[in-house]
């Protein structure tokens, strides 16, 4: 069989929305393969079965006679990951991969995508709002804001003692039920994220900082600093 390999998979958001709702999942399985030349008729088969046996659908040729809409959201997205694996790729970028789905089964998903990257040695670049399993998921972590990593390093220090106001927002806004907090506010940040068709001058997040240093951030680009080997900061309250 040809030895491609992909550079690059990608998991979707909405497993749903990702997996054409006309083809049967075999189809939509065998489809970048004939789109990269690969193997004969049977030997796609096998790659297939074997990918759908990886991500916990079996037997395989049930699964692949199906629909889409024959299957849960759990499953949905373990055909998606499926389909991420068949050109063998040493990234995969998971786009919010558990955030459409049902609570119970976001935790099987997460585990296999990290099954999956201890056994195949790939990368796995995790997209989420859900700072709480990032914890759990990752080695290191970065933070974006309007289109800017603001702050990026090992993922326990990061979120143990963040440096950016930002990082900070966002792990003051994380949901503790606690019923001591019911009638507590946060320090959350007022406004939104702006547009980055017209982003604020000088530091992006300027407008809504609660630690702005006025006369230097709305006027000046950050530099980025490392308060520690591997974690790297773009605030001016860092950088000299
Ligand atoms: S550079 Fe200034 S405005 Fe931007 S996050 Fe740091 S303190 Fe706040």
């Amino acid at each position: 069989m040809k030895a491609y390999r992909a550079a690059v998979g990608y998991v979707q958001q909405d497993p749903y929305g990702a997996l054409p709702p006309f083809m049967k999942i075999r189809r939509i399985l065998e489809e970048p393969l004939i789109v990269h030349s690969v193997g004969t008729r049977r030997e796609r088969e096998e790659r297939i079965a074997a990918a759908l046996e990886e991500v916990g659908l079996e037997p395989a040729h049930e699964t692949w006679q199906k629909f889409p809409h024959q299957l849960s959201g759990g499953q949905q997205q373990r055909v998606v990951i499926a389909r991420a694996l068949l050109l063998r790729p040493k990234l995969i970028i998971a786009d919010e991969p558990v955030s459409m789905l049902d609570a119970s089964v976001r935790a099987e998903i997460l585990e296999l995508l990290r099954t999956i990257q201890r056994q195949r040695r790939l990368a796995l670049l995790y997209i989420t709002h859900d700072l709480s399993t990032v914890r759990h998921y990752a080695h290191r972590a970065m933070v974006m804001y309007a289109g800017r990593i603001v702050e990026q390093g090992p993922v326990e220090r990061l979120l143990d003692r963040p440096h950016h106001p930002y990082t900070r927002a966002l792990l003051a806004a994380l949901v503790d039920p606690d019923a001591a907090n019911a009638h507590q506010l946060r320090p959350i940040p007022a406004g939104e994220p702006p547009s980055l068709l017209h982003p604020p001058s000088g530091c992006r997040f300027h407008p809504r900082c609660p630690e702005i240093m006025v006369g230097r951030c709305e006027h000046f680009d950050t530099e980025e600093a490392q308060p520690r080997p591997g974690h790297r900061v773009a605030c001016w309250l860092h950088s000299r």
